[in-house]
């Protein structure tokens, strides 16, 4: 649902209630806290009380939006902008917007990230896995891969700049650091992002601290049909043993991109999303909240042939905390 029609739809805190009733309790409101059908009608300040255990209740007692203190009808406005925003959104544009602080906005977008995460099932068919690095995939070998003649060259240059220029990683001058841990900006590092996608089918990544071959295994068989499905990567050497659990095809990139379909184009194209949002909207992301960024992207490539993305997060919103734990 877009701008226009959430604002005509829900013209205020009443109409934008009701519609949030209607998704935790259907056709029938029963007490948020013993579950009982007895209750009272609306009061003046949208509560109900309960004829059974005598407590009051709203909408959102006990539902993931608990306790929130911004009107339903913003949040209604928020879910339209963040599901429509197919690059992401960021918290200025919500704060100018919703016309909240910026503080409240960026905690309604991390709610609303939240709100995005949804089990995938597992996947099957054919199915590519790959692994990327926010920031830039850094090249494989890096430095390491230096012959020793280029290795003194640099060491040369590197030290006859050192006096007119700080080009130096601190103490770790002297050191030869491979290209993915050279630390960019303050305090930022690449951090491998690991995906695995069907074909015409959903995606699932996480943050990956380490790429073990048991970390990369331990996704597959979490994830994967390994039964049925066909497991393609590149020839990155952590997946070198999954052929032990799963029938794996790697394609070397050196050689080809892409034959008679054998190929991680799907995946690509999903980092190239996620990319462009990170880039885009959210360059600023820390580390720490880079799954939850990673979250939104994952709900959005999974739900994109569904077009009320909208009415899902009000559903998932209205869901009690129990029911998600
Ligand atoms: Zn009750």
């Amino acid at each position: 649902m877009n701008l226009i029609e959430v604002t005509e739809k829900f013209p205020d805190e009443l109409t934008a209630t009701k519609f949030f009733e209607k998704a935790r309790w259907k056709e029938t409101k029963k007490c948020a806290y013993c579950g009982s059908d007895s209750v009272s009608s609306r009061k003046s300040d949208y509560r109900f009380t309960c004829f059974n255990c005598n407590k009051s209740f709203s909408v959102t007692v006990n539902t993931m939006l608990h306790r929130t203190r911004i009107p339903l009808r913003t949040w209604l406005i928020a879910f339209s902008l963040v599901t429509d925003a197919k690059k992401g959104i960021s918290a200025k544009q919500l704060e100018r917007n919703l016309d909240v602080s910026y503080k409240t906005a960026w905690r309604m977008g991390m709610k609303m990230r939240k709100l995005m995460r949804e089990p995938a099932g597992k996947l099957d068919d054919v199915v590519e896995m790959d692994e990327t690095y926010v920031g830039g995939k850094p090249r494989r070998g890096g430095l390491s891969t230096l012959t020793k003649a280029e290795k003194a060259y640099y060491d040369r240059t590197v030290e006859r700049l050192d006096k007119r220029f700080d080009i130096s990683e601190g103490k770790e001058k002297k050191k030869w650091i491979p290209a993915h841990l050279v630390k960019r900006g303050r305090g930022t590092r690449k951090v491998p992002v690991v995906g695995i996608v069907e074909r015409d089918g959903n995606v699932v990544a996480k943050v990956m601290e380490k790429l073990t071959h048991d970390n990369l295994k331990a996704m597959v068989q979490k994830n994967v049909e390994e039964e049925d499905a066909v497991l393609i990567t590149d020839k990155y050497s952590g997946y070198n043993r999954l052929s032990r659990i799963i029938d794996h095809i790697k394609v070397d990139h050196e050689k080809m991109y892409s034959y008679r379909g054998i190929n991680t184009n799907t995946i690509e194209s999903f980092w190239a999303i996620i990319k462009r949002g990170i880039i885009g909207q959210y360059h600023k992301v820390s580390l720490r909240y880079l799954p939850e960024y990673i979250t939104e992207f994952v709900f959005k490539y999974n739900n994109r042939n569904d077009d009320d993305m909208f009415k899902t997060l009000v559903l998932n919103s209205m869901q009690t905390q129990r029911a998600r734990a």
